[in-house]
C-alpha cells in the first residue's frame, strides 16, 4: 500500500495501492542488460572496504510491513521483500533509517502522528527481539558503537511533515522518540511546505513552515528534502543552519523527474554542507525507464479508464487487473551503470562530499540489474572501485558524507542558545484563525 509513494498520479500509482507485496515476483523486466565477467581482485578489495566502512542507508520502508503484515525482519524474505536482517548483514551495512512513511490519507482520515507512534513500536521492538543483530541508535556516536559491537544501527526518519499534524510540541516528542530526520513533505502539499508532485500553496516553506525548520535545527533533527518542491528545497537551503539532507533522491539531469534534484539545487547543498543520498528507483534514475514509463502511460490509457470504470467499486480487484496490465507491458530493465551514473554526476556537481545512499528498499517496486536487494551494496563499492574512485572517497559515499553532515546537526543542537523546549516557538498553526 506504501508504495504509492513513488508513482502519484501515474499508471504504477494505481496499481501500487493493491498488489504491490508481489511486486518481488513481478516478471522480469522485458530484457536483462548481460553484466560483464566480475574481476576477482577488485571484488575481493571491495569486501575489504565494504567490511572496514560505515555503511549508512538513509531510507527503507521494510517498516511498514513490519507495521502491516506483521513482518518479521529476521525471517528471510527473498524473493518476496528487498530487506531482512541476513542480507542487510550480508550487504555490509552498518546503521539503516526504518522510513515511519505516514501515507496522506492519513491527512484525510486523520491519526497521522498515531501512525508514526505505531511504526516507531515496530523498531524498538524489532530490536528487543534481535538485541545481538539490531541496535536502537540516535547519534553518530551510536552509530559508530554498533560498527564496534558488529550490530546493525536501527535508526529512524519520519517521512510525510503532516505526521506532527501541524504541531511542534509533537516536532519535539517525535525526537524524543529516536526520530532523527523528518521528511518535511511526501507527495503531497501540507499546511506549512509545498511537495515535488502536488500543487503548491505556500511558494515552499510558509512561516510556520520556516519555525519546523529552526526547530528541528535546534532540537537536532535532520531537516530532509527529498519529495518537497525545489522552493521549498531552496527556502529550506536558505534558512538551515545546519547541514541538510535529501534522504532518497537522484540528479535530475540523468533523469527528468520533479522528484529528483535539478544541478542549481545541488550546487547548493555544497556551501549548505548537506548530503544528496541517491535513490535506487529506476523511474527516478534511468531517463530509458522515464521515457518508457510515460510512452506505457499514455498507450494504456484507455485500458487504465475501462478498468477503473468496470471496477470503480472492488478496488482489490481493479489493482489485480491493472497489476496484469503491467506484467503484460513490463518496462526496460536498468543497469547498474545508470545507478553509479548519480552518484558520478552529484560528486560532480555538488562534490565528493556531498553525496551518499538512500535505496528506498521496498519502497520501490522495481530495483536495478545487480541491485536487487539490500545484499548487493558491495556491489556499488566494486564499481566505484573499477571507476577509479579512492577508498577514501568510496568511504565518504558509503556513510563518512553522512556522519560529517549528522555530526555537525548535533553539534548545531548542542551549541543553540535556546535551551528550554519551545522557547520561543511554541507555535502550533491556529486553526481557529
Ligand atoms: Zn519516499
Amino acid at each position: 500500500m506504501h508504495f504509492r509513494k513513488v508513482f502519484s498520479l501515474s499508471l504504477a500509482c494505481l496499481v501500487t495501492l493493491f498488489t504491490i507485496r508481489a511486486a518481488a515476483q513481478q516478471p522480469a523486466a522485458s530484457s536483462q542488460p548481460s553484466a560483464p565477467p566480475r574481476d576477482e581482485r577488485l571484488w575481493k578489495k571491495a569486501l575489504d572496504i565494504q567490511r572496514k566502512a560505515i555503511v549508512v542507508d538513509t531510507h527503507n520502508d521494510i517498516l511498514s510491513m513490519m507495521t502491516d503484515d506483521s513482518y518479521d525482519i529476521g525471517v528471510s524474505s527473498v524473493g518476496k521483500y528487498h530487506t531482512d536482517i541476513a542480507r542487510m548483514k550480508q550487504g555490509g551495512l552498518t546503521a539503516e533509517f526504518f522510513s515511519v512513511y505516514i501515507d496522506r490519507t492519513y491527512v484525510r482520515d486523520g491519526g497521522s502522528a498515531r501512525r508514526a507512534l505505531d511504526m516507531i513500536d515496530y523498531v524498538y521492538s524489532a530490536a528487543e527481539r534481535y538485541p545481538n543483530d539490531l541496535m536502537m541508535a540516535y547519534s553518530t556516536a551510536d552509530i559508530r558503537r554498533a560498527k564496534k559491537q558488529n550490530k546493525i544501527a536501527a535508526l529512524m526518519g519520519i517521512e510525510g511533515g503532516h505526521a506532527i499534524e501541524d504541531s511542534l510540541m509533537a516536532l519535539r516528542d517525535f525526537y524524543r522518540l529516536g526520530i532523527r530526520y523528518m521528511t518535511l513533505t511526501h507527495n503531497n502539499t501540507n499546511n506549512w511546505a509545498d511537495s515535488c508532485c502536488d500543487e503548491a500553496k505556500h511558494n515552499g516553506l510558509s512561516d510556520f513552515g520556516k519555525e519546523v525548520v529552526r526547530e528541528m535545527n535546534r532540537i537536532g533533527m535532520l531537516v530532509d528534502v527529498s519529495h518537497v518542491s525545489d522552493k521549498t528545497m531552496s527556502d529550506v537551503l536558505d534558512l538551515s543552519t545546519a547541514p541538510v539532507i535529501a534522504s532518497h533522491s537522484s540528479a535530475r539531469a540523468l533523469a527528468d523527474r520533479t522528484r529528483n534534484i535539478p544541478d542549481d539545487l545541488l550546487r547548493r547543498f555544497a556551501k549548505n554542507g548537506g548530503v544528496v543520498m541517491v535513490n535506487f528507483y529506476p523511474g527516478f534514475i534511468d531517463k530509458n525507464v522515464v521515457a518508457a514509463s510515460k510512452e506505457r502511460d499514455d498507450r494504456l490509457k484507455a485500458q487504465v479508464d475501462e478498468l477503473r470504470a468496470t471496477y470503480k467499486d472492488d478496488s482489490k480487484r481493479l489493482g489485480e487487473e491493472l497489476n496484469k496490465l503491467l506484467a503484460a507491458n513490463p518496462l526496460p530493465a536498468t543497469p547498474l551503470s545508470a545507478l553509479i551514473d548519480h552518484f558520478d554526476h552529484i560528486a560532480k556537481i555538488a562534490g565528493i562530499d556531498h553525496v551518499g545512499i538512500g535505496s528506498d528498499f521496498d519502497g520501490v517496486p522495481s530495483l536495478p540489474v545487480g541491485m536487487e536487494d539490500i545484499s548487493k551494496l558491495p556491489n556499488i563499492t566494486y564499481e566505484l572501485l573499477k571507476r577509479g574512485y579512492s577508498e577514501t572517497d568510496i568511504k565518504k559515499i558509503l556513510g563518512d558524507n553522512f556522519m560529517r553532515a549528522f555530526a555537525q546537526a548535533e553539534r548545531v543542537a548542542q551549541t543553540s542558545s535556546k535551551r528550554l523546549s519551545g522557547d520561543g516557538s511554541v507555535k502550533r498553526i491556529s486553526q481557529k484563525k
